[in-house]
């Protein structure tokens, strides 16, 4: 019994010094990190060794969100190494996808200068196929017999160890899933699907990151990003409501609520229902249901469009918020789902939805798959269902910044291109001047804000002003140019990124903006025209 009792009390000690070590290496310190001069270009940096390595986000340590989202407390679990594997093994199982891109990389180096964070940190471990690489040398190890057989230094592997899961927590955070790197490799290995297998793997072994982990917990939990319960929701959306009539006159323009019924479930990010300048666009949607006469119902149930579960590779999260919107669009009887304009929320709900929950054959079998608000409105312009006043808009030279989720996601509309193309043709159709940027920053081979996929937490904010370098350069070379003075989006955290970062380049926060901002200004209310 005393010898069990010095193995279990050693065992017990190493464990402590594994969770103590590995604290330690991602210990979160506050990082400032300066703008660069905008000179309209966007540079391949020459490489820093680990000039990033510092910069790691918050960990996640309150017990109740942890317990709720299923994920370990205290840290780094005891048997950290067989846990790691264990879901290691579970995930190259069931996504065969991630097995698959950590086969075949060949080490062409084509996407190595193609993430916005490495153009905008230098430091080589942001190169796709690095950041890559950290998971693949675990793979070679242990999961090929070469590297069970004969161990790591022969397959180029690498044993498990608390440096390692530093480097991971460190490199897999500094990743915005935002796919660019996928769309220059040419046997096509989406890094992005190895970043959300890493988290996931980080997460079972009690590494959290804290801001993406909260918001999904009150997301699942109260039912939006905000956490705002049901009674707040209500008195925000009827001040907007309030806010609406008085500004426009007009007594019979709604935000409806909960109104069974209704032909459309209209399903946005609450960051929409005050942010700035989010709640532009609310206005504009209100503004294009009202004209076009359609009956259409926000939900209380389902008051978030926004799906931070789509960040980790556990689609049990993801399942879960986006359950919310099925379970409102058939209480409420519609017979449509609308979506606002957010970037992760649209790839949920276009990709994912109809896997998790459909067919959706009990609505309506025009629309038998959630619509973009963009496809929505375009096709009123394009009827002429809707007057415009696009003098309104003529203060503006306007461009686009196309949101990763949206352009590297399903088509839009049906339509090959309608990604890029839908959301251009409503800008065009409420504004007289537009201009995009240079062609390599835009459509599929847009660069991310900087801040995507759980990536927005100030805590993050170095990375944040770096990886923002490239949309700057992109954004700053269109302004001296073209005469360029509003950028136009369609992502609710590419726009909170975006007005954050303008300031920071010395440029005003006022030139981010959302599509139906710029409808909303330009629409002729109460003209009844060609419906
Ligand atoms: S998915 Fe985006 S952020 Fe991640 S490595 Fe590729 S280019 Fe970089
Ligand atoms: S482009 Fe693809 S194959 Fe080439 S190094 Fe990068 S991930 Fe590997
Ligand atoms: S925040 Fe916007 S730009 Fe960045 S990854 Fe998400 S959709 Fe893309």
């Amino acid at each position: 019994m005393a010898d069990d009792k010095t193995t279990d009390s050693s065992a017990q000690g190493d464990a402590n010094d594994a969770n103590a070590r590995v604290q330690a290496l991602i210990k979160y310190v506050k990082i400032k990190e300066k703008p660069v001069e905008l000179t309209g270009e966007i540079k391949v940096p020459c490489i820093k060794p680990n000039s990033f390595i510092d910069v790691k986000p918050q960990l996640l340590t309150a017990i109740e969100p942890l317990q709720r989202l299923g994920y370990p407390i205290g840290g780094l679990v005891p048997n950290w190494k067989e846990v790691f594997l264990k879901k290691m093994d579970e995930i190259l199982k069931k996504y065969r996808s991630v097995k698959l891109f950590l086969d075949i990389c060949v080490r062409c180096g084509a996407c190595t200068d193609k993430c916005h964070y490495f153009i905008g940190t230098a430091d080589p471990n942001n190169m796709p196929v690095a950041r890559a690489e950290l998971m693949r040398k675990v793979y070679r190890r242990y999961f090929t017999w070469q590297g069970k057989l004969l161990g790591s230094k022969f397959v180029n592997g690498s044993d498990l160890s608390e440096e390692l899961l530093a480097m991971w927590y460190t490199y897999f955070y500094q990743c915005s899933e935002c796919r660019r790197c996928a769309v220059f490799c040419p046997s096509g290995i989406d890094t992005a699907e190895i970043t959300m297998a890493a988290r996931e793997i980080l997460n079972s072994v009690g590494l959290v990151q804290k801001y993406m982990h909260e918001i999904i917990d009150k997301a699942q939990n109260i039912g939006n990003n905000l956490g705002m319960q049901q009674n707040a929701i209500v008195n925000a959306l009827e001040f907007v409501q309030d806010e609406l009539q008085e500004t426009t006159e007009i007594p019979d323009i709604r935000i409806p609520i909960d109104e069974e019924g209704a032909d459309v479930l209209f399903v946005t990010p609450s960051a929409d229902f005050f942010a700035s300048p989010h709640i532009e666009s609310l206005y504009g949607y209100a503004k294009v249901f009202h004209q076009a006469g359609i009956s259409w119902t926000m939900s209380t149930h389902a008051s978030e469009g926004g799906n931070f579960g789509m960040f980790v590779h556990n689609y049990g999260n993801m399942k879960k918020i986006n359950k919310r919107i099925w379970e409102a669009a058939r209480d409420l009887k519609v017979k449509r789902v609308i979506g606002g304009e957010c970037g992760h929320m649209w790839r949920v709900l276009s990709s994912y939805s109809n896997t998790m929950f459909g067919p959706f054959d009990w609505l309506d079998s025009r629309y038998p798959r959630p619509q973009h608000i963009c496809e929505f409105t375009l096709d009123l312009l394009n009827r002429g269902a809707l007057k415009i006043d696009k003098t309104a808009n003529d203060e503006f030279v306007v461009t686009m910044h196309d949101s990763c989720q949206v352009a590297r996601g399903l088509e839009m509309g049906g339509t090959k291109y309608g990604q890029f193309e839908i959301p251009r043709g409503v800008i065009r159709g409420v504004c007289n001047r537009f201009e995009d940027m240079p062609e390599n920053t835009i459509k599929e081979r847009t660069f991310c804000c900087g801040a995507g996929q759980g990536l927005l937490g100030d805590d993050m904010i170095a990375t944040r002003v770096k990886g923002a370098i490239p949309r700057m350069q992109a954004y700053s070379y269109a302004k001296r140019e073209k005469g360029v003075n509003f950028v136009a989006l369609i992502c609710a955290i590419c726009k909170a990124q975006l007005s954050k970062m303008f300031p920071t380049y010395g440029i005003a926060m006022e030139e981010v903006g959302g599509i139906h901002q710029l409808v909303g200004r330009a629409i002729v209310l109460g003209a009844k025209e060609g419906i």
